[in-house]
């Protein structure tokens, strides 16, 4: 069992403990286990989520590196919302050689948090999803390297709209285009669970999508912020990835992939 992006109280919403995630990780016996506090570059450029705070990135690489002797199923990883204004900060502060793993997520679309209501006001549907998935696109070139593809779907998690589903009846064309970027580029696609729903972000439909276009490397997260979120979901997201074609979990150690079985 894996958990690929966790978060401690390094993220300005974490509700525990470096040390209790680590010992919950290590009770429900994780293989494989990242801690992907939250490196908020974009909030830093947008007026509104300025006051949101901003990790001490040399407290938190000190930190978790120790605690990596004594938790030795640790990663050390960071999750970086993307967004143009951010691009050099992170090109030029992440502690590359310190890492084991780099997220690239996306948060705001356009200095909009697309998790709050606001940012659905006066959009369609299909302007909310399509800005939010073109945004997607563009991180996927973006000037600092990462390894793997957070949460497709995260627009979903507070959409107002009645049919909330990303779906590729919907969305093909650009999701399609994000996934042969992905499979281009070697990336890794993450199967997140964070999300109260049946379905994951992204769905079985889209990781069935990526299989198709030549697509190899996924891997779980829970992206708990609390001890009991982590490693939720993994039973029903393993059967997910197999049924869709895949064997094996990607995890990155010292930023160089690492295949684990799906057991
Ligand atoms: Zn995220
Ligand atoms: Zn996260």
């Amino acid at each position: 069992m894996i958990d690929a992006h966790t978060h401690t109280h390094f993220s300005f919403d974490g509700k525990s403990s470096a040390t209790d995630m680590a010992e919950r990780g290590k009770a429900l016996g994780l293989e494989y286990m990242a801690f992907t506090d939250h490196y908020d570059r974009d909030y830093a450029h947008i007026e509104r989520y300025k006051s949101v705070p901003q990790m001490v990135l040399t407290d938190y690489v000190e930190a978790v590196t120790k605690m990596k002797e004594q938790y030795p199923f640790l990663a050390l990883g960071i999750e970086c919302g993307y967004s143009e204004l951010s691009e050099e900060d992170y090109a030029t502060t992440l502690p590359y050689e310190k890492l084991d793993y780099v997220l690239n997520s996306i948060h705001t679309v356009d200095g909009v948090e697309s998790y709050g209501k606001d940012y659905f006001e006066g959009k369609t549907k299909e302007e909310a999803y399509g800005a939010y998935l073109k945004k997607i696109l563009k991180s996927l070139d973006a000037k600092y390297d990462y390894d793997t593809v957070s949460h497709i779907g995260y627009v979903r998690k507070s959409s107002p709209y009645p049919d909330p589903a990303l779906t590729m009846k919907e969305f093909g064309d650009v999701i399609d285009e994000i996934l042969k970027k992905v499979v281009q580029k070697g990336k890794t696609i993450e199967i997140n669970s964070n999300i109260k729903s049946k379905d994951f972000m992204p769905t079985a439909e889209i990781i069935k999508r990526y299989r198709e276009l030549g697509g190899e490397n996924v891997t779980f997260s829970s992206d708990a912020h609390i001890v009991s979120r982590v490693g939720e979901m993994y039973d029903v997201a393993k059967e997910m990835v197999k049924s869709c074609g895949f064997s094996y979990w990607t995890v990155y150690r010292r930023r160089t992939p690492v295949k684990i079985k799906i057991d």
